[in-house]
């Protein structure tokens, strides 16, 4: 009996995570000072595999910062020492990233379905966009907004009652492929509205004032690519001509400051911009659905994590924003918001400065197609977990950033242009 459920179990937990095992792989955390070490994290990239988890690139690490970053387990020791010998403060963050991947799928819920406390994997996903459509006839409409590399149908939901004229506000998950609390994220607040109408004042007020379009994930292809191989893969999966490297970094294949800084011409590059701006399908149909609808969006907000920021333009340079003032005030309260549930601390500012300078993100293009209330999330956590955020933490994780989206959407109302 004994025997049978060790059997079952173990079955069951490699089931969640076929491809790449990541056993022993360590995640470390480096304190970095001063520019010397900085070389040195670059004398350690040129002679062993570096996955960066925060920042995304070698060339984004600044001085007085911390850095984590994978370390496949055939080069842990070797990094330890190399660590130690030249006197770099670290810390290892995860000491084994299987028992971490393992560790995720931690959730009560016994669904085998979709459910909203765990993550799904992307055709669960899609048949929840038809779903919740069409159980919600009057509140939410579903529609294809192009396709991705691989041919899968980018689905945006349209929530709220039917109008003319009304305002919207634009929200996107699963950007980068691994950071799952993202497109849980979107599935949640999509529940959220449709439980809440008609129950919840502000809810109700939002729904009958404005749309919000919600696209639970943007990268298709690489958020399978992380359920089927690789489960820390980022980019997209699209080949490119005269490079065998795969994927792009759709946060840097926007036209805003196109490749300029913190972005990597190397299609091996897990910061790769892609061959042009708006080379990627996935790119291309979010930027041509918000230009076809620029005279109602009024918000662009984009779920990433992890790292609890709420960031604002600009990324791709150190200059402000016009309406800095206000956009920095308004992230201010919308994160005070967002602490008052569990407590749980995010910094804001404007993205270079507060994160690191990053061109061809969505939230840079957005604001400059005259989006003027346009913010990057970085949701939970601040590395303990990193990408491997547990299911148990969904549900505590949306919850409080649904206070910050409701803060901001109030905000919107309130200051319509
Ligand atoms: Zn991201």
């Amino acid at each position: 009996m004994l025997a049978l459920l060790i059997l079952v179990t173990v079955t069951l937990t490699s089931a969640h995570h076929p491809g790449e095992h990541f056993e022993g792989d360590k995640v470390f955390r480096v304190h970095v000072e001063d520019e010397n070490h900085i070389s040195l994290l670059h004398e350690l990239a040129s002679t062993r595999q570096m996955d960066f988890w925060k920042p995304d690139s070698l060339t984004q690490i600044k001085p007085h910062s911390t850095v984590d970053f994978r370390i496949k387990a055939e080069d842990a020791v070797a990094v330890e020492d190399f660590l130690g010998q030249n006197r770099l403060q670290y810390e290892v963050l995860i000491s084994n990233l299987r028992s971490m991947l393992e560790a995720q799928f931690d959730s009560r819920v016994r669904a085998t379905g979709h459910s909203y406390e765990k993550y799904n994997q992307w055709e669960t996903i899609e048949a929840w966009t038809e779903q919740v459509a069409s159980e919600n006839p009057d509140l939410i409409s579903r529609s294809a907004i192009g396709t991705t590399f691989l041919g899968n149908t980018i689905y945006l939901l349209k929530v709220g009652k039917p109008g003319s004229d009304k305002p919207a506000i634009f929200m996107d998950c699963g950007f980068h492929a691994r950071e799952w609390i993202s497109p849980a994220f979107c599935q949640w607040f999509v529940r959220e509205a449709v439980r809440t109408y008609g129950r919840e004042r502000h809810m109700t007020e939002f729904l009958d004032k404005l749309d919000f379009y919600v696209l639970p994930v943007v990268n298709i292809d690489g958020y399978i690519y992380t359920w089927t191989t690789n489960r820390m893969w980022r980019k997209t999966r699209s080949t490119k001509a005269g490079s065998t490297c795969i994927g792009t970094d759709l946060n840097r294949n926007f036209a805003a400051g196109w490749c300029r800084i913190g972005a990597s011409t190397n299609p091996c590059d897990e910061t790769y911009c892609g061959s042009a701006a708006e080379s990627e399908k996935e790119t291309k149909a979010v930027a041509n659905f918000i230009r076809n609808h620029l005279s109602s969006i009024k918000a662009y907000l984009t779920i990433h994590s992890y790292s609890q920021m709420m960031l604002y333009p600009y990324s791709y340079d150190y200059k402000l924003p016009k309406n800095n003032v206000e956009l920095n005030a308004l992230a201010k309260a919308a994160v005070k918001e967002l602490a008052t549930l569990h407590g749980t601390s995010y910094t804001y500012g404007p993205g270079a400065s507060t994160i690191y300078p990053a061109a061809g993100g969505s939230d840079d293009w957005a604001y400059d197609q005259g989006i003027q209330y346009s913010f990057t999330f970085e949701l939970r956590d601040k590395g303990r977990y990193g990408f491997l955020l547990p299911e148990s933490q969904i549900q505590p994780t949306c919850e409080e950033t649904m206070l910050a989206i409701k803060y901001v959407t109030s905000y919107v109302l309130e200051h319509l242009y």
